[in-house]
């Protein structure tokens, strides 16, 4: 039997498993964690450590949405962090840009010369230095705490940061007030749930879990893709629309409300303000009219309509992929609306959620995290991310600022994963532009350099963590000090200041400490005891009404938005039939089931489990082009051209092809990956990226070699 001592205390008490038959007589520390990847899951960490080696990365059992189960990806953390790929060192550019030459260099050479040369350009502006982060990780601290502070002091431009969610996340604020929506344990309560844009057996486990009691249970799961993904074929029925098309399905789906008399008049008289206007709006979409724009049968908008209005509690489950289109923030509120006029709000297991992230804001302290007041009442140019290809190759102009001459990235890898990757290339190919990154491993955008800086993993360093799927926040101790010479993201900006003169006593606040203001009004002796705590989130949020709105109604008519409406995308066969003509597929690229985003890609056994970069095409779209399955193929546009496999399989729809995304360009086929294809137009809300908005042609390409299929580690 083994026995378990506490032996210490670090912020979270650490445990001894004295008989542990797997690691000798090493004594086994558990320590608590969080996992810090974007997903809304936010899985809770127990974190095994031996001999000063992270052994194992589990769930946490007792952690309320997330029991214990971990997805492939991070069961395999440990790897990740051990890799022998990793950076160990800061490194110095010796090579051309791009080519991924380094030499390693001592901190405090490379400190000492990137202070110089951000002096130097803040010297004429600093404007012209633009800070390039998003979600690599998710923590509040390694994330904008210390880094904001460097880039207030520095009066830096600002990034706007729209690459993944903005569209929707607007659209959804200016609906309810909030990026707010249903308890995850809910969905166990629901009969039928309308999965919509979301693949959750791949990149939304836990909601899985709760939709699975509940199908148990007798609930209907419906999926709403344009892609059969592994979920869908769980589902009782799947409407495989075409991308960009929601905002018409869920007019449609409200005509058959409005038609049939299937609306809660009481919920909307007494929680929604501007129902006639959408009204009249909704009378114009006959299930006929939007099953020709949705490629969907007009039976089952119905039967959809039918089962929506009369099963109690009904709920939905929205992602993102399906905002990432022209029309994606109308879309949006459109969907948001839905839970309103049938009153499903009113239920445990009825409503909608697309993010939880609004629920944590009042709890978040941005201000003592980033310290607008560093700013000291200058002003910041803000650079959309989502633009970065146009703006990288921007001069100067009264209307632009200065050109863009540095460049600071962590938790981010653009080159790979922001859109219309051959003017991201180029941008980060100019040779004038001095670029730092921080990283794990020499990504797509490590390679563009001129410094890396090793940064920590999340087994290394202390972080906190809200979530935008549950209503737990996270403390994440660190398991092991940091390999080599990598240093914590919030101390490389610490060193950074200090090697910039920047003496101001903020500078030096540890983690500890910035852990210690992160959060306001959580249960910090739950923190403490269980590592997360439950927000005060009412358990029936909108039962009766109560949005976050400056009124508490949910708001249809939005100034400067208007009434929701279906807004077509840029590029399909009915908006653009002259590009269609040329391009007459349209492309959607979701992740990998193995990667997020671009993470985990050079994880040698997730890689092989992935195999190599595939394009998704239906039978009949294959067959007009003489493809067959397992064909070298080149995907191609105005844009750019992609070169991988293509994979005949009706988990695409005719018509639509799915570039399964993100790989690392050297990792793919001739340098290239999806982002060859996608587009730097943005959204109608949210400014936001529209790379499921995108018409491609495909062809054989037999001169294409695929990459050497990676060898389990
Ligand atoms: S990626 Fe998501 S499901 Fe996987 S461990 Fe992290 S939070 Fe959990």
């Amino acid at each position: 039997m083994n026995t378990v001592q506490v032996v210490a205390t670090a912020g979270r008490t650490t445990s001894v498993d004295s008989a542990s038959a797997s690691h000798g007589a090493a004594e086994l520390r558990i320590v608590q964690g969080a996992c810090p990847h974007d997903c809304p899951d936010t899985c809770a960490l127990k974190i095994s450590v031996a001999a000063g080696r992270v052994v194992k990365v589990a769930g946490d059992p007792a952690h309320p949405p997330t029991h214990g189960a971990l997805c492939t990806k991070v069961s395999r953390y440990a790897e990740r962090t051990y890799h022998a790929d990793r950076v160990l060192s800061p490194l110095k550019r010796v090579g051309p840009k791009g080519a991924g030459q380094f030499v390693a260099v001592g901190w405090d050479e490379a400190l000492a010369d990137i202070a110089a040369r951000l002096q130097a350009i803040a010297a004429r502006d600093p404007q012209a230095i633009l800070p390039y982060s998003y979600a690599g990780t998710m923590g509040l601290l390694q994330g904008e705490s210390m880094a904001a502070r460097f880039f207030n002091r520095l009066g830096a431009s600002a990034l706007d940061r729209t690459i993944c969610s903005s569209a929707g996340g607007d659209a959804l604020a200016a609906t309810y007030g909030g990026k707010l929506g249903m308890h995850l344990e809910d969905y166990a309560h629901s009969r039928l749930i309308i999965i919509w844009g979301s693949n959750s057996i791949a990149s939304n486990l836990h909601f899985w879990t709760f939709a699975q009691q509940a199908k148990r249970a007798g609930a209907k799961l419906v999926c709403i893709d344009p892609r059969r993904s592994e979920t869908a074929d769980k589902c009782h029925s799947h409407l495989a629309l075409r991308p960009g098309t929601d905002g018409a399905l869920a007019l449609a789906l409200m005509q058959q409300l409005i038609t049939h008399g299937w609306l809660d008049e009481d919920y909307i008289s007494r929680h929604v303000d501007g129902f006639d206007a959408l009204r009249d709006k909704a009378l114009q979409w006959s299930p006929e009219r939007a099953a020709e724009v949705c490629g969907l049968s007009a039976e089952q908008i119905s039967t959809l309509a039918h089962d929506y209005a009369h099963t109690r509690p009904a709920a939905i489950r929205l992602n993102y992929g399906m905002q990432r289109v022209r029309g994606g923030g109308n879309a949006v509120r459109l969907i948001a609306l839905l839970p309103c006029l049938t009153g499903a709000w009113r239920q445990q297991g009825g409503g909608l959620l697309l993010s939880a992230s609004g629920w944590f804001k009042p709890h978040i302290n941005a201000a003592a995290l980033q310290r607008p007041e560093l700013l000291a009442g200058r002003t910041r140019r803000v650079v959309n991310m989502s633009t970065i290809g146009d703006d990288l190759l921007r001069e100067a102009s009264p209307a632009f600022g200065p050109k863009i001459a540095a460049l600071i990235v962590y938790n981010s890898n653009p080159v790979a994963v922001a859109p219309e990757s051959p003017k991201v290339v180029a941008g980060f190919q100019r040779e004038d532009l001095f670029t730092v990154v921080l990283e794990h491993f020499l990504t797509d955008t490590a390679d563009h350099a001129d410094y890396v800086l090793p940064a920590t993993t999340q087994l290394e360093h202390r972080d906190v963590h809200t979530s935008y799927g549950h209503t737990y926040a996270l403390d994440n101790h660190p398991a092991v000090p940091p390999l080599g010479q990598a240093r914590p993201n919030t101390q490389i900006f610490r060193d950074l200041a200090a090697a910039m003169g920047f003496t101001e006593p903020c500078f030096s606040e540890t983690d500890d400490e910035l852990a210690a203001q992160a959060l306001l009004g959580v249960d910090a002796a739950a923190m403490q005891r269980d590592g997360w705590a439950r927000l005060p989130v009412p358990e029936l949020p909108f039962a009766d009404g109560g949005f976050a709105t400056a009124n508490g109604r949910v708001q249809v008519l939005v100034p400067g938005l208007g009434v929701p409406d279906f807004v077509p995308p840029y590029e399909s066969q009915a908006s653009a039939p002259d590009l269609a003509a040329r391009y007459p597929l349209a492309m959607i690229s979701p992740p990998a089931r193995n990667f997020l985003n671009s993470s985990f890609v050079n994880v040698t056994s997730l890689r092989s489990i992935e195999g190599e970069p595939l394009l998704e095409i239906h039978p009949d779209d294959a067959a007009a082009r003489g493809l067959v399955d397992g064909a070298m193929v080149a995907v191609f546009n105005d844009r750019g051209r992609y070169h991988c496999r293509c994979e005949v399989s009706t988990r695409a729809r005719p018509g639509v092809v799915n570039g399964l995304g993100i790989w690392w360009r050297k990792l793919g086929v001739a340098g290239t990956n999806v982002n060859e294809l996608t587009s730097q137009r943005l959204t109608d809300i949210g400014r936001a990226p529209t790379f499921y908005d995108c018409l491609v042609q495909v062809v054989a390409d037999s001169a294409a070699v695929a990459p050497a299929l990676a060898v389990p580690a």
